[in-house]
């Protein structure tokens, strides 16, 4: 016998299960599942994706198949108490595509097949609902003519529009049962019309004619398209599901709709969604009726429960199940026939950011899931959705029911922005000086990357997720809007049209980038409420805030239990420090001390300090750059009490604090009282072809050992001040851009030396580290040799992926969007790393170091730090931490949680 190729499901019981995506499809395998827990299923078949992919590669049917549905048809029929084709009592079914992953693009549904011209009039003359007889007829040539014979959509549209003009009615279900049986005449002339041939009057002939355009459309240009965008495979295959049909549009008693099995915008509890009364399939989606909402208004009224409450209790009831069973939020679809409510379809349900964390945290509580399963099911994304900025939920509700939403596209970049447009990339970097701009662009390229840095979000009207605009956007953390269709970008005119409204350059819009909505004028945005949740670390405070706020509270608090990497932050002062505790940071990672040199009433010493000729002239300026630098450092320090503090020594080339033009160095000169011209030569001195290759880091260290002597004198007596006063100050000093182990050794010396002669005349001990960036690929291949000198390695890994790429980091915007696009690089590498060239690097380094200094401490401090799937990598390599930017803390703390379990899953299965 050939091998099982049709599988039943419904009357109570599956011959396939859940587990069976693979064979039975998405939609298949969810039928096969609700049979089985007694979830009523109308009856019906699936034919499996194999058989799809045979009859690929055959251009036919294997032998068998057709005798094995005729098998499957008789069960279906034998269950409903009907005939397929019989005019007395027709079955009549619904062809339903499915593959493994919800595919758009391929067929989707043909509904009422069974019907025929002679049944529907054999039907009537017995006295049956002539109107629901013609309509469901004139429903079949529609999607069979649309989907099976290939004529558009539109020419039965455009009938279906005459005549409700003609009969002054709004849907199509209010059509006159004349006009019905009319429209269905017409059809039959279209499809003639342009298919060249009739509709088929044989109801065997549609069951397979549905069947083949399932099959057919897999290999479709808009399928294959789709695949290719998303990275699946082509040999998966759709199944086919033929199912009896129930109706939702035989009445005023009868209703179809879908629904969620919690909020999918908020997460809240209980079921959500629309529904339309006396209606079929697609209608709900289709947007001609305005569906009504299935849970009551706030004010406990409306809803699916006053006219069909016995549905309404059933449709909780599933839902529970449903939940329960697969241990996650569903999205379903359903149908009332009078009496019976039937479940046609259930999936896991798309969501937003705040509804993941807080339904993963709710299924939790409920005791449906355990706490590594809500791990991994929030990601990075998510988090970052709950910490953007938004705009306050009323003033956007009011702004829509005021009819301020324009149009709608996908939402490409998470957040809220609001401003002034600017339709190209120059107006946008030109007028954001005055304040938040918005780029408008039909779609985005190269050329508009400065822009894109300037605006405080983008909207197109073109493109897809993985857009221009969407990857540069999400890389920019910018909210985003794209192919927002109903928008015209006119250039020309300078103008944004949108229905009947024109909105000029520099007139204002709102996006919300999360939702994907374009709103006409200002709205506010505003700092998410989740970053105060998230900063009350008290824990007298916890309690306040929404359900969304305190579920990532609580599932912070897992992923702190799972999670073996420690998360730093990168903070130069007391302020950041503080918020990147509260945010749970366990150390500051880099902290960057050129940054306080800048500050205001400093800026001056620092410029007259890298003027002087020499040591001598440098050490006035120095020495009182020392008691300011004391005093960060005590802040920071006493802000990190009891937590490491990596402290970086003065890395950029001096040029950079100096300042640009012939007028700002000449009022230098006059501050300092010399000559103009002494300053310029000297400043033309430092100046460098390539900066970043130049004269900086623990090279200036080397050559000018006083500016380093001053930083370590200032975090030793900082250090040592802290502990006097009770506290327990953790410094690690950190040598930047070392390349070689005779610069480190030379270096680590020194600053031994000083550390030492400090805690000596103090008085004090403190436990001081001396480490190393690892940031030139050098360092990285000869980490062996530097390791003896060096207690932590810390791996510099936005220098590193410069270095190794030969890529300028500030000028990649150039290429850069080119070479995504064109995936000649999987990922942007100063984003995520890049596992292969710049991971090997730093997996050479940690073996070479680790090798002779075990207890060598390892970290991470750059961009890297924040990313999840650098996480990943940093946590497989055995680093120590990671260090990221104090608002991305909690997203490394979820990302590390999240490595270590996949870590867990991963060596368990190779045992
Ligand atoms: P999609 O994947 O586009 O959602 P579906 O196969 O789920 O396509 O079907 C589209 C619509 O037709 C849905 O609203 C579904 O409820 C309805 N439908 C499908 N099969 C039946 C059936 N046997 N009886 C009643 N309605 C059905
Ligand atoms: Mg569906
Ligand atoms: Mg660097």
């Amino acid at each position: 016998m050939a091998d099982k190729r049709v599988y039943a499901f419904g009357g109570g019981d599956a011959e396939g299960k859940g587990d069976q995506k693979a064979l039975l499809g998405g939609k298949g395998a969810g039928l096969a599942e609700m049979s089985r827990i007694g979830i009523p299923v109308p009856a019906g078949f699936t034919i499996t994706t194999e058989v799809c992919m045979e009859y690929q590669r055959q251009g036919g049917y294997p032998d068998g198949l057709r005798e094995e549905v005729a098998q499957h048809l008789a069960r279906v029929e034998e269950l409903q108490g009907k005939s397929f084709g019989d005019p007395a009592d027709p079955l009549l079914l619904s062809v339903r595509s499915g593959a493994a992953q919800s595919m758009p693009g391929m067929m989707d549904t043909v509904l009422n097949l069974g019907l025929t011209r002679d049944i529907v009039a054999s039907r009537i003359a017995d006295g049956e609902d002539e109107h629901f007889l013609h309509d469901a007829y004139r429903r079949l040539l529609t999607m069979y003519g649309d989907v099976v014979m290939g004529v558009p959509h539109k020419e039965f549209e455009a009938v279906l529009e005459a005549a409700r003009e003609r009969e002054g009615v709004a849907s199509d279900a209010e059509l006159s049962s004349a006009a019905l049986a009319e429209i269905g005449e017409r059809f039959e002339g279209l499809i003639e019309e342009h298919a060249g041939e009739a509709f088929p009057q044989d109801p065997g002939e549609q069951l397979w004619g549905g069947v083949t355009a399932v099959f057919d459309s897999w290999d479709n240009q808009r399928a294959r398209d789709y695949r290719r965008l998303n990275d699946l495979p082509d040999d998966m295959g759709t199944a086919v599901n033929v199912q009896a049909m129930v109706f939702g549009n035989r009445g005023p008693h009868c209703a179809t709709g879908v629904a969620f099995t919690r909020s999918p915008a908020t997460g809240e509890p209980g079921v959500y969604g629309e529904y339309l009364v006396n209606a079929q399939g697609e209608d709900v989606v289709a947007g001609i009726r305005t569906p009504q909402s299935i849970q009551p208004d706030a004010h406990g009224e409306g809803g699916l429960a006053p006219d069909f409450p016995d549905a309404f209790r059933e449709l909780q009831e599933h839902c529970r199940k449903l939940e329960a069973h697969y241990g996650d939020m569903q999205d379903v679809e359903f149908t009332v026939e009078g009496r019976d409510l039937y479940m046609l379809q259930t999936r896991t349900g798309k969501r937003t950011g705040p509804a993941a964390v807080r339904i993963a945290a709710d299924l939790v509580a409920d005791g449906l899931i355990d706490e590594k399963t809500a791990l991994g099911r929030i990601d990075a994304g998510h988090v970052e959705q709950l910490m953007a900025p938004d705009f306050d939920a009323e003033e956007k509700a009011q702004a829509i029911e005021d009819g301020r939403l324009l149009a709608e596209g996908l939402p490409a970049g998470p957040g809220a922005a609001a401003g002034r447009i600017a339709l190209d990339a120059d107006r946008a970097e030109a007028m954001a000086a005055d304040g938040p701009v918005l780029l408008v662009r039909e779609e985005t390229s190269p050329e508009d990357i400065v822009g894109m840095h300037a605006a405080a979000g983008i909207l197109t009207s073109r493109g897809g997720m993985t857009s221009h605009a969407a990857v540069v956007a999400r890389g920019l953390g910018k909210p985003c809007i794209v192919g927002a269709g109903d928008l015209v970008v006119d250039e020309e005119k300078r103008q944004v049209r949108v229905a009947s409204k024109t909105f000029a350059e520099g007139d204002e819009l709102s996006i919300d980038g999360t939702a994907g909505q374009v709103i006409a004028g200002k709205l506010k945005p505003q700092e998410s409420e989740v970053l105060q949740v998230l900063m009350q670390r008290d824990e007298t405070q916890r309690g306040e805030g929404s359900p969304a706020a305190m579920a990532l509270v609580r599932i912070l608090g897992w992923a702190d239990e799972h999670r073996r990497l420690r998360v730093r932050a990168n903070a130069d002062t007391p302020e950041d420090a503080r918020v990147a505790r509260a945010f749970g940071a366990q150390g500051i990672g880099l902290c960057r001390t050129e940054h306080m040199f800048f500050a205001e009433d400093r800026i001056s010493q620092v410029r007259q300090m890298i003027l002087a000729k020499d040591a001598a002239g440098r050490e006035s300026s120095l020495a009182k750059l020392l008691p300011e630098q004391r005093a960060d450092f005590e802040g920071i320090f006493e802000a990190m009490d009891g937590l490491p503090v990596t402290v970086r020594l003065l890395d950029p080339p001096l040029h950079e604090f100096l300042p640009h033009g012939d007028k700002a160095l000449a009022a230098l000169a006059e501050e300092m009282g010399v000559e103009a011209s002494v300053v310029e030569e000297r400043a033309s001195a430092l100046d460098e072809q390539n900066p970043m290759l130049g004269h900086r880091g623990c090279r200036l260290g080397i050559t000018a050992p006083d500016i380093y002597a001053m930083q370590v004198k200032a975090i030793a007596q900082a250090a040592a001040a802290r502990k006097k006063a009770g506290g327990d100050p953790r410094p690690e000093i950190m040598i930047p851009l070392a390349g070689s182990e005779a610069e480190v050794a030379r270096l680590k010396d020194r600053v031994a030396e000083i550390v030492a002669s400090v805690y000596a005349d103090e008085g004090v001990e403190v436990d001081t580290l001396i480490g190393t960036m690892i940031e030139i690929p050098r360092a990285a291949l000869t980490a062996g040799k530097i390791a003896p000198h060096a207690d932590f390695f810390s791996f510099g890994t936005n220098d590193l992926t410069q270095m190794t790429f030969g890529f300028s980091r500030d000028d990649v915007g150039s290429f850069l969007p080119f070479y995504l696009e064109e995936g000649i690089l999987p990922a942007d590498p100063f984003a995520s790393i890049d596992v292969e060239g710049v991971g090997s690097l730093v997996r050479t380094a940690c073996e070479q170091g680790r090798a002779v200094k075990p207890d060598l401490h390892l970290g991470v401090c750059g961009e890297h730090g924040g990313d999840a799937a650098s996480i990943a990598f940093f946590d497989e390599v055995g680093l120590d931490y990671v260090s990221c930017s104090p608002y991305r803390v909690p997203v490394a703390r979820l990302a590390s949680a999240r490595a270590a379990l996949k870590q867990g899953v991963r060596e368990m299965a190779t045992v």
